[in-house]
This record gives C-alpha cells, sequence and structure tokens, in this order.
C-alpha cells in the first residue's frame, strides 16, 4: 500500500466550489492522501462564534443562520446532487439553532463549542461529495468518535493514547479502499459533549491524526505557497521558505505566525512526520518541508508577530535576597489558569507577558487578578503591546545578533527582551503602533539585501 499522507485543508481552501475542487484533485493526484481532514468553510465559524454569545435576538440568531446556509448552497449548487446535500444541510441549521435558542436562553461554554462545531460538520459532508465528483471514493467521518478530550470546553486537551486507541479500533479499517474525510477542530468529552481545540485548531487535529495513525506525512494546504520569512500580509517583500526545521517552525507557530496552530508541531515531532505546507490554490508552486534536519541552519530564519499581548509588572523589596515570593505570584496566576509567556527579572521587580487573544485575560488581569497581586505587591499592567521573535539558529551561540536586531530598528522602543531560552529566538515587545514597521525594517536587513542574512550575525 502506498504511504500514508493526513492532508489538511483550511477555511479558504474549503470556502467555495472551486476552491473545494482544487482539493478534490490535489487528493485524487496522490493515493497517498488518505485521511483528509478540513476546516470550516471560511468565515463560518466567526458566524458561529457570533451565534453562541450571550443575549442574541431570535431575528439575530436566524440572520446568522442564513448566512451560514448560504455559504453553503453556495457550493452545493455546483453539486448534482444539490437537493439531497441542501437537505441534509437544513436538517443541520435546525438543529443549530435549536443549540443557538438555548445558548441565548443561558450561556454556556459547553453548548459554545458545539455551536461551533457545526462548521466543520457541514463542511465535511459537502467535501465529501465534492471528492465524489472527481471519482474518489470518499468516506465521511465523524472525528468525534475517536477525537477523546478533556472537558475544558473551548481549549480542550486531547488524550493521545485514547485517540490511538480509537484510530486503530474505527479508523484504521476504512483506510484500505477509500479516503476518509474527516474534521478538524472539535473532538468528544468522556461525557460524549462536543469540544473545540480552540481557534484554528483543524491543523492541529490533523497533527494528532498523522501521529495517531502512524501517518508517513502531514500536509497543510492553505492559502500561502508554505511558511514565509514574515507573514505576507505585513510586507509584501516576504518569501516563501523551501524548507525549516520542527524547531524553527515550531517557534514561529508558537511566536504568532498564523500559518500554523501554535500546537501543530508538537505531534510530528514527537512522532518525527515530516510536514508539508502549501497552497491549495497553486499546488504546483511547491511549499515549505518542516522536517528534524535541514541543509541550512541560517542565523535569521524568518520574522514572527503576535499582536495584542499584556505585560505585567510585579515589584516589591520582599523579592530582594527573599526566597518564595515569585512561587505565591504564581500560585495567584495558576489559579486564575493564567499562562505566562515570557519573563524577566531584576532586583525587586518581576515582568511577565500575557497573550491575549479574546480579551479574556486582559479582563482577568484588570480585575480579580491584580487585586490578589496587589496583596503580595505593587502591580502594573500595560495593554496595547506586540511580540516580535526574531527566528533561526543559534542565536544565544553567535556574537553580533542582538546589535544586528536593534541596531537595525533603534528608532523603535522596545519595552522587553527574552533572549537565550531558546536557541532558535530572540524576543521582545514593542508598542503596537510600531509593530509593523519593526517587521519590515528587520525584514529589510535580514531578507532583503544582498548579503546573506548569516553573514549579518558572526558566528562565534
Ligand atoms: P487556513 O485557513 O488555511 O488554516 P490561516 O489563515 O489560518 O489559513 O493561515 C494562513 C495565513 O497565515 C496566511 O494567509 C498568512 O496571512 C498568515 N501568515 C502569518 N504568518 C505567516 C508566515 N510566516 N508565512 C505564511 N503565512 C503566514
Ligand atoms: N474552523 C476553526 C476556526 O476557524 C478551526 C480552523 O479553521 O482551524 O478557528
Ligand atoms: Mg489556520
Amino acid at each position: 500500500m502506498s504511504k500514508l499522507t493526513v492532508a489538511k485543508f483550511g477555511g479558504t481552501s474549503v470556502g467555495d466550489y472551486p476552491a473545494m475542487l482544487r482539493c478534490a484533485n490535489i487528493i485524487k493526484n496522490d493515493t497517498g492522501n488518505r485521511v483528509v481532514v478540513v476546516s470550516a468553510s471560511a468565515g463560518v465559524t466567526n458566524l458561529l462564534v457570533r451565534l453562541s454569545q450571550a443575549n442574541l435576538s431570535s431575528s439575530e440568531q436566524v440572520s446568522i443562520i442564513n448566512q451560514v446556509r448560504d455559504i453553503q448552497y453556495n457550493i452545493t449548487q455546483n453539486l448534482v446532487n444539490q437537493a439531497e446535500l441542501n437537505q441534509e444541510v437544513d436538517g443541520i441549521l435546525v438543529e443549530l439553532s435549536e443549540y443557538a435558542k438555548l445558548q441565548s436562553a443561558e450561556v454556556s461554554s459547553k453548548i459554545a463549542d458545539t455551536i461551533l462545531s457545526f462548521g466543520e460538520q457541514l463542511s465535511s459532508r459537502i467535501f465529501a461529495q465534492v471528492l465524489k465528483t472527481v471519482q474518489v471514493n470518499a468516506q465521511y467521518f465523524d472525528v468525534r468518535s475517536v477525537m477523546q478530550t478533556n472537558s475544558s470546553f473551548g481549549k480542550a486537551v486531547v488524550d493521545t493514547e485514547k485517540l490511538k486507541q480509537n484510530c486503530h479500533q474505527l479508523l484504521v479499517p476504512l483506510l484500505t479502499n477509500q479516503v476518509v474525510v474527516t474534521q478538524g477542530f472539535i473532538g468528544k468529552d468522556y461525557d460524549n459533549n462536543t469540544t473545540t481545540l480552540g481557534r484554528g485548531g483543524s491543523d492541529y487535529s490533523a497533527a494528532l491524526l498523522a501521529e495517531a495513525l502512524n501517518a508517513d506525512n502531514l500536509a497543510i494546504w492553505t492559502d500561502v505557497v508554505g511558511i514565509f520569512t514574515t507573514d505576507p500580509r505585513i510586507t509584501d517583500k516576504a518569501r516563501a521558505i523551501n524548507e525549516i526545521s520542527f524547531g524553527e517552525a515550531a517557534e514561529m507557530a508558537t511566536f504568532g505566525a498564523k500559518i500554523l496552530h501554535p500546537a501543530t508541531l508538537i505531534p510530528a515531532m514527537r512522532h518525527n512526520i515530516p510536514v508539508f505546507v502549501g497552497s491549495s490554490k497553486e499546488p504546483n508552486k511547491g511549499g515549505t518541508y518542516i522536517q528534524k534536519t535541514v541543509s541550512s541552519t541560517p542565523t535569521y530564519r524568518s520574522i514572527a508577530l503576535r499582536r495584542e499581548q499584556t505585560l505585567v509588572t510585579v515589584k516589591s523589596p520582599a523579592m530582594l535576597h527573599a526566597s518564595g515570593f515569585l512561587a505565591k505570584v504564581f500560585n495567584v496566576l495558576a489559579k486564575h489558569q493564567l499562562s505566562v509567556d515570557l519573563i524577566t527579572t531584576s532586583e525587586i521587580s518581576v515582568a511577565m507577558t500575557f497573550d491575549n487573544p479574546t480579551g479574556t485575560t486582559q479582563a482577568l488581569l484588570n480585575s480579580t487578578v491584580v487585586q490578589e497581586l496587589e496583596k503580595l505587591c505593587e502591580v502594573s499592567v500595560e495593554n496595547g503591546l506586540s511580540l516580535i521573535a526574531v527566528i533561526g539558529n543559534k542565536m544565544q551561540q553567535k556574537s553580533g545578533v542582538g546589535s544586528c536586531i536593534f541596531d537595525t530598528i533603534s528608532g523603535i522602543n522596545v519595552r522587553m527582551i527574552c533572549h537565550g531560552a531558546s536557541e532558535h529566538n530572540l524576543c521582545f515587545l514593542v508598542n503596537e503602533e510600531q509593530a509593523n514597521l519593526a517587521v519590515e525594517q528587520l525584514h529589510k536587513a535580514f531578507f532583503e539585501q544582498n548579503v546573506k542574512p548569516t553573514e549579518l550575525a558572526t558566528a562565534s
């Protein structure tokens, strides 16, 4: 049997009929692609997030559900069995509207996850049909029968052992003569409630399935021809990287390169599964290969940017020569399930950053947590910051890396620097308004000059 590839298609790749058709042909052209993981069609999860919010009027609910229907009907109208599929879509949307009513009566994170799961449920059903139109023997598969998670709704943790057992029992037998189409992003807890793995989580689902199935490859098909030297939305000078190590790519994903969900590379690294990232729109243009060993290890590989960071500084003379102070601070944070990102210390103060994608962290840091920390020390909270990570190799072992970076952006105030913990990055905070400029300047210095980036910092 040919090698097994788990292929994941993101929201824009399954956003309309021409996009789905392109993806279907990618699958058809390589018999290795036997497990297909899809995201919701572009725009649908955002609509479902709105639908899961409290106090929506019934007309708002109807309007959102109609918008979801329009996106899906727009695809099904191209299929021969349109009527049958539309009936299926309508049935699913009736179920969705029941959950929306429940949610508007009493908002809960459990129902929110169920609502969010409908996007992937719809797109996977439709995509299985599109595959059939290009004569691929495709079968719809509900990933919730294998993707076992805990009950942390919105950021459920997957039980990888159970996933593996379930896959061997239920999924592997299906792979002998057909392509299985399933959902990213969603799972099921031990009480059979639907859960989600966090926004953008389909990449991670695909990686977990690749690991559980002992796949030979993981392919992430998206809307850009691979991983770029920086987010191509920041500068049109960004260019695709041919190959990159697991370590570097994992740092990129962690530090904000939206192209991959931050956890995607963990299962791939654990199981040494090579990952390909390419564009479903231009599959012939190649892409980025992420693997354990790569032929070049430049000092500067890429720049990642993460917006909406919160910086908390705690200060207390009691910290001087004392033990246990930091433990007390971290106990407060752990109690509220706040995860510290970066940290720097001085004699009597500690500065910490928090990622704040949804605003919930900020809300916590502005109220309860600060009050509790204030019992221990002085606390200051700053918002409106962005985290820039310069990613590369052996960065902590080379002279000139710091001066190269900070000379390049000398006109921009740097709020906090973290360097040394990882050989793959140097990261720092700047004000939100200057973040794009800083990335552009660094990109110009490292990736747009004739001089090779490796020559910008001298190997020691
Ligand atoms: P999908 O829906 O396929 O998962 P995403 O929107 O989640 O796609 O991720 C792809 C997007 O990631 C690209 O369109 C690009 O704007 C953004 N991106 C951020 N950083 C990078 C990077 N370093 N290289 C490529 N794309 C990046
Ligand atoms: N549909 C989900 C989202 O938009 C998951 C994903 O696309 O990866 O976040
Ligand atoms: Mg994504």
